[in-house]
C-alpha cells in the first residue's frame, strides 16, 4: 500500500503588500479557515506580532491549527542589527502569547535573517525555525543538504522544500506562476508548503515593491484562482496537510 506524504502547511500573515490593510485577515482568513475544516487539513499560521488582535479575532488559541511568528512588524532581518532582531524575534514570541496562542515556530520575512538569526530564535524559547531558503528558485538548494528537517545547534530547522525541479520553492507563489503546469510539478518529495494569505485576495496587482512586469507576473492567478490552485492541491488524494508542531513531533 502507498504510504501518505505528510506535508507541512505554513501560512503567513502579514499586511496585505505592505500596503497596511488587513484584507488578508478580514475577507480572506474566514475562507481559508472553512477550506482547511472542509479538506481536514491543520496549519501552522506564522503571523506578524503586531497583527496578533486581528487574528485572534479569528482563529482561537484552542483551535486545531498551530500559530507561529512572523516577525513583530515584518521587518527585513538581514538590515536589522542584534538589538532590532531580538525586538522583532521576542517581541512577537511575547505579542502572540499574550493573545493565547502557544508559540514554538518562527519564519523570517522573505526568509531573509543574518547568519546569527538562530541563535537569537532559540535563546528566545523557540523549537524551530523555519526560515532557510529563499523566495525565489535557487539553483544552490538543488544539491543542498539542508532538504529535511533536522536538529542543528539546538534548535529544529524545517529544511528547504521545493518543487520538482529541485530548485523552486514549493509555494503556492509557484503554482500560481507555473499553472496549469504548476500542480502537476509538486513534488513526492516535498514535506513543507507554504501561502500567504493575499495571494488569495481578488484582483491583486502583484507586490507594489517589484518592478511593474514582474508586478504582473506577480499577481497572475491571485484570488479565486489562487484558491482552486490551492484547493485542488489540498484535496489531491495520498497527501496530509498538517502542522509543523504536529509533523516535527512525529517525525523526529
Ligand atoms: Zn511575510
Amino acid at each position: 500500500m502507498k504510504t501518505e506524504q505528510r506535508v507541512m502547511l505554513g501560512v503567513d500573515v502579514e499586511s496585505d503588500w505592505g500596503s497596511g490593510s488587513r484584507s488578508g485577515i478580514e475577507t480572506v482568513l474566514p475562507r481559508l479557515l472553512a477550506l482547511f475544516h472542509e479538506c481536514a487539513v491543520r496549519a501552522t499560521f506564522f503571523v506578524v506580532g503586531e497583527l496578533a488582535a486581528a487574528f485572534r479575532e479569528q482563529v482561537d488559541p484552542g483551535g486545531p491549527h498551530e500559530v507561529g511568528s512572523h516577525g513583530l512588524t515584518h521587518a527585513l532581518l538581514d538590515r536589522l542589527d542584534w538589538d532590532g532582531v531580538m525586538r522583532e524575534v521576542v517581541g512577537s514570541k511575547e505579542r502572540l502569547e499574550s493573545a493565547g496562542y502557544e508559540v514554538r515556530g518562527f519564519r523570517a520575512p522573505f526568509l531573509r535573517s543574518p547568519p546569527w538569526l538562530a541563535t537569537i530564535v532559540r535563546d528566545a524559547g523557540y523549537g524551530y525555525d523555519a526560515s532557510e531558503g529563499s523566495v525565489y528558485p535557487d539553483p544552490r538548494v538543488f544539491f543542498s543538504r539542508s532538504r529535511r528537517p533536522r536538529r542543528q545547534d539546538g534548535l529544529l530547522r524545517l529544511g528547504v522544500s521545493t518543487l520538482r525541479d529541485r530548485i523552486t520553492p514549493a509555494s503556492l507563489t509557484y503554482l500560481r506562476l507555473y499553472h496549469p503546469l504548476g500542480l502537476r510539478l509538486f513534488s513526492p518529495s516535498a514535506h513543507f508548503f507554504s501561502c500567504h494569505l493575499h495571494e488569495l485576495l481578488e484582483a491583486r496587482g502583484g507586490w507594489q515593491r517589484l518592478p511593474s512586469p514582474l508586478r504582473r507576473l506577480h499577481g497572475r492567478k491571485s484570488g479565486q484562482a489562487a484558491f482552486r490552485i490551492l484547493e485542488t492541491l489540498l484535496r489531491r488524494p495520498g497527501l496530509r496537510f498538517v502542522s509543523c508542531r504536529e509533523f516535527l513531533d512525529e517525525a523526529l
